[in-house]
């Protein structure tokens, strides 16, 4: 069976820090309150496709989830940028060709909007620091392939830079989590600030536009998602959502990039960020590089934001 989008560990929902937001008075007012987020949340409801019964070969028909409401992601005190730890730091990892190289740049831009974050891509790292234990050949499809678990614990963590809110590396290389999986697209910390992506099973971006386009939307999606867990956030299980888990490529082809109402509130409480100013983004980048269904879906949140 493929796999794919594992998060490394699952923590309770506690209720201890409910209060949280109702102290920060900074927050009063502000289009990133509680208050205001709620209130967009259900502005933008009626445009949320809900999920359906999953099926065989689905991620919800093999793993059973909690979801995760926006009321219980801030009571779950979750990890989000500080003031001193608030850039994502893309760390890329082994060889690119070129055009695979063009997709990390585009992305990294992406990602800056998506999160409202500064986003700096480190000089890459030689793949050469992957010892033989951590890797593998793929009984199934002959791919070299390697461990997440020693990217993220060994790779990383030692090098987590001082200003980074989160740390990810992004490779070519096909991954794979350990004992029981085939293989991953990426897997992320949901406390530690690490994660890893790879573009390996997204397409070949120098084909045309057209392969160049998919690629990208591959890439932008499981790099989003990833992230999006390394905000503390557990993977959707109500709606059609950029945060919901995948078994395989079909299955994350058909998921949007975009969140649901919920997944977007978590996201903007965590970044402060203003949604209506977040989807102007979005949509700016979609339409440049002619991602028309993503800008169409942006577009219709915007307006259901900003209509009277
Ligand atoms: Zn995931
Ligand atoms: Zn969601």
């Amino acid at each position: 069976m493929m796999v794919s989008a594992v998060t490394v560990c699952v923590i309770c929902v506690t209720a201890w820090s409910a209060s949280k937001d109702r102290h920060d008075t900074s927050r009063r007012g502000k289009p990133y309150s509680v208050k205001s987020l709620n209130a967009a949340i259900e502005k933008l409801r009626p445009l949320a496709l809900k999920l359906g019964k999953p099926k065989p070969g689905e991620w919800l028909y093999h793993h059973k989830e909690p979801g995760q409401t926006f009321k219980q992601y801030v009571a779950s005190d979750p990890v989000v940028p500080t003031s001193t730890r608030k850039v994502i730091v893309v760390q890329p990892l082994g060889m690119f060709t070129k055009s695979q190289r063009r997709v990390v740049t585009e992305a990294a831009e992406f990602i800056g909007r998506y999160f409202n974050l500064s986003v700096r891509i480190e000089k890459d790292l030689p793949l050469s620091l992957i010892p033989s234990k951590a890797r593998r050949r793929d009984p199934a499809w002959g791919v070299d392939q390697i461990l997440t678990g020693y990217v993220l614990d060994d790779v990383l963590k030692p090098r987590l830079p001082k200003d980074a809110f989160a740390y990810i590396a992004f490779t070519a290389s096909d991954l794979w989590p350990g004992k029981g999986w085939n293989f991953v697209f990426g897997q992320a910390s949901l406390r530690g600030r690490v994660g890893v992506w790879s573009i390996h099973r997204f397409g070949d971006p120098s084909k045309d536009d057209k392969g160049f386009r998919l690629t990208l939307r591959r890439t932008l999606q499981t790099g989003t998602h990833e992230l999006g867990h390394m905000l503390s956030i557990y993977h959707c299980t109500g709606y059609e959502c950029n945060m919901c888990g995948s078994n395989s490529l079909p299955e994350s082809d058909r998921r949007p990039l975009s969140l649901c109402p919920e997944c977007m509130a978590k996201v903007c409480w965590a970044t402060r960020t203003d949604p209506v100013e977040r989807y102007r983004k979005l949509i700016a980048f979609t339409e440049k590089h002619a991602l028309k269904k993503q800008a169409a879906r942006y577009r219709r949140r915007l307006k259901a934001l900003t209509e009277k």
